[in-house]
């Protein structure tokens, strides 16, 4: 076994997205290589309803996955479907848009806590256009593994002998919610070649404090550890994608061609047909 070491650090940036919703995102260009299955990680954390009510009014997808995890308050789903739901603290929606969804997503409240994230997993090629599909997993079916001086939720992966509910396929994706007091430690095993991302979005641990997403690389295990504060983290792994990557807007394709392809089937209206 072989532990991989810290190689960068990215900043979470204050950004707006939706109806004027007040995000901090990881994204961007100096992101996406690094984060590769994984494109983007925003997180939404206001008491003031200002900040979000406007929510994410209807809007499409192509392409990839969008995996929303709420920590408190609750937003509501509806999409071309007929899918509609209501996730709250500690549910998540996985949702795959595929050839495409159009959705909206909106606050279930117009004051107090919001605090969630959501989380973009591409597609490979060969599956960027296969039918749109949603997935709700309710708080009591992610497994909750106790740590030596913490716990860790388990919505996709593996991990202490238990499984996440999600199978994301190919992309072999783990997704961790990882909370650790001080003075605290944890080994993760993680598959060798695959690309490791740890957010840390309270406290802090030995390397990295809140707002921070790290890159680790090189090894098959992941060493955590707090010092005199406790940390909330998000870990995430999979495996990268060697494809290119055409982005643009909702959309996450592999030439600008699929993408402009794209932009005219919506407005064509035949983006989900
Ligand atoms: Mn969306």
């Amino acid at each position: 076994m072989s532990t991989r070491t810290l190689v960068q650090i990215v900043n979470a940036r204050p950004s707006s997205d939706g109806d004027g919703v007040k995000i901090k995102r990881i994204a961007g260009r100096e992101a996406m290589g690094i984060m590769n299955p994984f494109l983007l990680l925003d997180e939404i954390r206001s008491e003031e309803g200002a900040d979000y009510v406007g929510g994410f009014p209807s809007h499409p997808h192509r392409g990839f996955e969008t995996i929303t995890y709420m920590l408190d308050g609750a937003m509501r789903h509806r999409d071309h479907m007929g899918n509609e739901g209501v996730i709250a603290s500690g549910d998540v929606q996985w949702m795959t848009a595929g050839r495409g969804v159009i959705h909206s997503e909106m606050p279930e409240q117009e004051d107090g806590l919001l605090h969630g994230f959501q989380l973009w997993l591409n597609l490979p090629a060969a599956r960027k256009m296969e039918p749109a599909a949603y997935q709700e997993i309710t708080r009591e079916q992610i497994p909750v593994v106790e740590l030596d001086g913490g716990s860790l939720r388990l919505i996709a992966g593996e991990f202490g002998g238990e499984s996440g509910p999600v199978d994301s396929g190919s992309t072999e994706a783990s997704y961790m919610d990882l909370s650790l007091q001080a003075n605290a430690s944890v080994e993760i095993p993680v598959k060798s070649g695959h690309n490791v991302i740890v957010l840390v979005f309270e406290g802090a641990t030995r390397e990295l404090k809140a707002g921070q997403m790290g890159v680790y690389r090189d090894g098959d295990r992941l060493a955590l550890a707090t010092a005199e504060q406790g940390a909330r983290i998000l870990v995430l792994a999979g495996a990268p994608i060697d494809e290119p990557i055409a982005h643009y807007g909702p959309f996450v394709m592999n030439t600008s061609e699929e993408i402009e392809q794209a932009i005219r089937d919506y407005n064509d209206g035949r983006l989900v047909a």
